[in-house]
């Protein structure tokens, strides 16, 4: 049994020689939840000990936490990275799109949202004008992407990039 979920109006469909993706099947509205993703909570240490391809389906949700993906891809593991995005973090775990959505259209978030270390990081080929062609996991200190995704970061990343503003500063001290 899975752990994530997956809006019903999304279905995995392949995207040619791309592989697989979460492809919505009806209009969904801005805001609404499009996934919510479980596992085990696991430390970088444990998430190192993974499989690579298992590490590439975990979500980093802390600085040093991780939501471990199970050894079978579930439905919401097909959702893509995109540099372009219609999707963004709400909370840590869950995804919610960022923007209405049209049937037909590739439900995706950018991992710099959620990732804040180096465990996932790849050549991209997202096809967007904005693709920055190598994502890493230092992308969300990129300034162009702070002010772009604001609201739609894991909160754990918000509140690096508060820190480094100048804000909050005193209430959470962390390393990167
Ligand atoms: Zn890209």
């Amino acid at each position: 049994m899975g752990v994530c979920y997956l809006t019903p109006k999304a279905r995995i469909a392949s995207l040619g020689l791309d592989g697989h993706g979460a492809v919505a099947t009806e209009f969904i509205v801005a805001g609404e939840v499009i996934a919510a993703f479980g596992g085990r909570c696991v430390t970088r240490e444990e998430l190192d000990l993974l499989p690579i391809e298992q590490q590439a389906r975990s979500l980093q949700v802390e600085n040093d936490l991780f939501l471990a993906a199970g050894t079978e891809p579930e439905p919401a593991d097909f959702i893509r990275h995109s540099c372009e995005p219609n999707c963004g973090m709400h909370g840590n775990s869950v995804l919610i799109a960022l923007r209405d959505i049209a049937a037909g259209e590739t439900v995706a978030y950018d991992y710099a949202m959620s990732d804040g270390c180096d465990y996932d990081e790849f050549e991209c080929t997202c096809g967007s004008p904005e693709c920055r062609r190598k994502v890493t996991g230092h992308d969300w200190m990129l300034p162009e992407l702070q002010l772009r995704y604001r609201g739609a970061f894991s909160p754990y990343l918000a509140q690096r990039i508060a820190v480094l503003a100048g804000v909050g500063a005193e209430r959470r001290a962390f390393s990167y």
